[in-house]
């Protein structure tokens, strides 16, 4: 065991060994992985080896799309055989949800670049002979997808690092690691400690227990999962192509071949749990099976005969059981750990075989090049906060595995795991009728009921369209009042704290106490990582505000800037204050009932800040600003005494029609001002030039990213942020359309809503820079539905920005 490596990866499953072919490929050869057993001998050894494409986001599709594309070149690049069956798949559509969802996919499918078609049953009999096709409406059809052997293409692409001097060390347990004061990881091994730059945590069934050696939460659930395989049969032995992958939302169960019989894989619906009781399994557990439950099996076993009769005619040949790594959200943890610098998660994979060959290359891709050529937004392991603990874990990835086979709607939610984070106006919200969202642990209100009536999921317009038009019309018109504590909020103070702010803001910080801007940290070669709102307190103090979900991911940002020594204190106050957006144009009026502060234009100008009393409650601190478009303040009330904040601005709003709005009001809200959103318009596969954000840059200035983004502006953006007006029927955009000019594809949507205000359905989409001039016809294919679009002059609503400043 050497002693120093640049990367120690723990865990020679699918995931670890994928990322360091990768490594290698992209030239990171000091690299070590280590292995306590054989390599594959975790979950990966009795995978079904299924590689799906059919996946309902585009980043998700690319890292599928890769592994299909990879696994049957594996055996030409690394000399080791492989068996690759590119069998194709066909994913059965029983609902007019799942039409409507498939019809997403395959907009999405290309977008991502692979062959798929919607088939009616006729078609299904056709391509699959044997199924049953009651109940169905279509089925999606991928061609270029497979199964293959899970043990070949780990070992194929562990020859492959090998051939390029990367180092594999089996039979050896890593037993601890801790960070070192030079920043460096230690980790210790039977065979002695390896002091690394960069460590990974690929550990499987272990991730969890090996990342509470240095703190880190991990949120997984080893859940159990069979399939089982059938005796060969005559009809498939005869058969002279192999039969595709089918995936059947009735039985919830994967059907295929293997070796001339049926293979079939339950996701059972009901009743699916941890492995061992939910203690990790032994560190000596290795290459083995969990004792199967196929007693509990069989009413899905059942259905997946009627589905497929041929699968009742065989006898069971084998059973296959074990554990399975389940996230609350279903998607692997692959990115930096929260806190400090190199430790890397790579793990929690639930198809870790469809997905190893591309997690390993787009991680590897973020080590070596600070960034990946996706948006890992999804995969970033810090999506999960310390809320995401093990009641919440186990109950959200028993949920995420029962519904396998569930067509998610937009917008909806697991119902378990909820509650974790509450704003103090939760009780009297829920009472207004909110329904709620969860939001990096918090419930945040997405609109307002009247009569009680839950959300009705759908991918079109549902019964939250009218009350969300009332919410718009109050703002617009009236005034409206949402509650936004969500919002990630810190603190940055010290004699340094100006500078440092400086040097890592894109944008010229506020010279003023009280003044507010908008800006970004960028990566250094000048991609948006991060969106805040600076506001300073004093010259010394800054408070900055950023999206819920990044709230551990800009801290470390924030942490990560911060030069040896820099005079500077960063402190995460998010839980301290909660957030009452108050916007409209009778705003004023409202908030003047409340508070004796000077609320006129001259004492309390658009983009300035003050504290003062409002309500009776000292130390709100009053924000002009919002992403709504409209005269309105933030007020940051201390969290406990926000419900009076509130009472009295209800109180006061209501001679004036005031209205509770949720989020679903304030997208629509911010489309109709064309605000972008972090993570949809503003992420790391684009730079502020392309984002149309130039207002935002002081390029007078010195700031992290500055030489890759004039680079971006002198040479040009590749890709542009297009401002459309759709043609839409009863559905709007919601974000990965594919766009048209013509028969061409020429760019992608990132977000959308209805402009209540303005009547249109509104979307933003990336495009050739060419095709982003105002009155270029477009047409984006929403859900299967090719839609008449135009560029249109941003925003639609005050473009000169009077009522902001009214
Ligand atoms: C029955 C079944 C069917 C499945 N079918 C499919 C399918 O069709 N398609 C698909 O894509 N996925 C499938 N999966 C899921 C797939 O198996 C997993 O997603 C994938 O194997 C996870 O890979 P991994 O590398 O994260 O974990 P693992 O394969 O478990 O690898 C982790 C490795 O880390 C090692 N390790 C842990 N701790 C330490 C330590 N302290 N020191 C050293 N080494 C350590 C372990 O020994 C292990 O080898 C299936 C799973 C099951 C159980």
């Amino acid at each position: 065991m050497k002693s120093h490596a640049r990367v120690v990866i723990v865990g020679g499953g699918v995931m670890g060994v994928g990322l360091l072919y990768h490594l290698a490929l992209e030239g990171w050869t000091d690299v070590v992985l280590i292995e306590k057993g054989e390599l594959t001998s975790g979950s990966t050894w009795h995978a079904a080896g299924q590689c799906p494409q059919f996946n309902g986001s585009l980043n998700i599709s690319k890292v599928h799309l890769y592994g299909t594309q990879l696994y049957p070149q594996l055996a030409k690049l690394t000399g080791h055989s492989i068996s690759w069956h590119p069998c194709g798949g066909l994913r059965l559509i029983r609902t007019e949800e799942e039409m409507r969802w498939a019809r997403h996919v395959h907009g999405i499918s290309r977008l991502a670049g692979y062959e798929a078609h919607i088939v009616g049953p006729q078609e299904i009999r056709r391509i699959h002979p044997y199924l049953e096709t009651f109940g169905l409406k279509a089925a999606f059809l991928t061609l270029t997808d497979g199964h293959v052997a899970p043990a070949d293409v780990t070992h194929a692409m562990a020859t492959g690092a090998r051939a390029l001097g990367a180092g594999i060390c089996r039979r050896t347990r890593v037993t601890g690691i801790r960070r070192l004061d030079s920043g460096e990881w230690e980790v210790a091994t039977e065979a002695g400690n390896v002091v690394c730059e960069h460590v990974v945590n690929s550990a499987g069934s272990y991730c969890d227990v090996v990342g509470s050696w240095t703190g880190h939460n991990v949120p997984i659930s080893n859940l159990l999962h069979h399939y089982v395989i059938t005796e060969p049969l005559k009809e498939l032995i005869e058969l002279e192509r192999e039969l595709p992958v089918v995936r059947d939302p009735y039985s919830s169960a994967y059907l295929r071949e293997e070796g001339n019989g049926v293979l079939v894989g339950p996701y059972e619906t009901e009743g699916a749990h941890e492995c061992w009781g939910g203690a990790p399994p032994a560190w000596n557990f290795e290459s083995e099976l969990v004792a199967p439950e196929l007693d509990r099996l069989m009413p899905w076993l059942e259905m997946a005969t009627e589905r497929m009769p041929l699968f009742g005619q065989a006898g069971i040949k084998s059973v296959i059981s074990g554990a399975i790594t389940h996230t609350p959200d279903g998607v692997y943890l692959s990115g930096p750990a929260p806190g400090p610098r190199n430790y890397w998660m790579h793990c929690g994979a639930s198809i870790g075989v469809a997905q190893g060959a591309g997690a390993g290359k787009y991680l590897a891709q973020w080590m070596v090049h600070g960034q990946a050529e996706i948006n890992m937004r999804e995969f970033d392991p810090r999506r999960f906060g310390p809320w995401a603990g093990r009641d919440y874990t186990t109950a959200t990835a028993i949920e995420d595995y029962q519904h396998m086979y569930y067509c998610y709607c937009p917008g909806e939610q697991h119902p378990v795991g909820r509650g974790l984070r509450k704003s103090s106006l939760y009780e009297d919200l829920a009472r207004a009728g909110a329904q709620f969202a969860q939001v990096f642990g918090w419930e945040r209100p997405r609109w307002y009921s009247a009569d009680g009536e839950a959300e009705r999921y759908s991918w079109a317009r549902s019964n939250w369209f009218g009350p969300v038009r009332e919410e718009c019309r109050a703002v617009r018109e009236r005034v409206g009042l949402m509650d936004l504590s969500t919002f990630a909020k810190y603190e940055v103070s010290g004699a340094g704290a100006g500078r440092y702010l400086d040097r890592i803001c894109a944008n010229r910080l506020p010279q003023k106490d009280g003044g507010i801007v908008l800006t970004h940290l960028l990566t250094a070669d000048g991609f948006i990582e991060s969106e805040i709102t600076v506001t300073r307190l004093a010259p010394d103090r800054y408070y900055l505000l950023s999206a819920a979900v990044a709230q551990l991911h800009d801290l470390d940002q924030l942490r990560n800037r911060l030069g040896p020594g820099e005079p500077v204190r960063i402190a995460d106050v998010t839980d301290d204050y909660g957030v009452l957006v108050l916007a409209g144009p009778r705003a004023r009026e409202v908030l003047g009932a409340s508070t004796a502060l000077d609320l006129g234009n001259p004492a309390f100008r658009w983009l300035t800040a003050r504290e003062g009393t409002v309500a009776g409650v000292e130390g709100v601190r009053l924000l002009r600003v919002n992403y709504v478009g409209e005269l309105g303040w933030e007020l940051h009330v201390p969290m406990a005494q926000m419900p009076r904040v509130y009472r009295a601005l209800m109180a006061a709003g209501e001679p004036h029609g005031i209205r509770l709005f949720g989020t679903y009001a304030m997208n629509s809200l911010r489309m109709e001002k064309a605000y972008r959103a972090w993570g949809g318009e503003l992420t790391t596969e684009v730079t502020l030039v392309e984002a149309g954000m130039e207002r935002f840059i002081d390029f007078g200035k010195e700031f992290i990213g500055k030489a890759a983004t004039e680079r971006s502006r002198d040479q040009g953006p590749r890709t542009l942020l297009a401002y459309l007006e759709v043609a839409v029927g009863e559905e709007d955009c919601l974000g990965n359309e594919p766009v048209y000019c013509g028969e061409a594809l020429v760019g992608v949507t990132t977000g959308g809503a209805f402009g209540f205000a303005v009547g249109k359905s509104l979307a933003f989409a990336y495009v050739d820079p060419k095709l982003a001039r105002p009155g270029t016809a477009l047409t984006v294919v929403v859900r299967g539905e090719p839609c008449r679009a135009r560029v249109i002059e941003q925003p639609a609503w005050d473009p000169a920005k009077q009522r902001l400043r009214a």
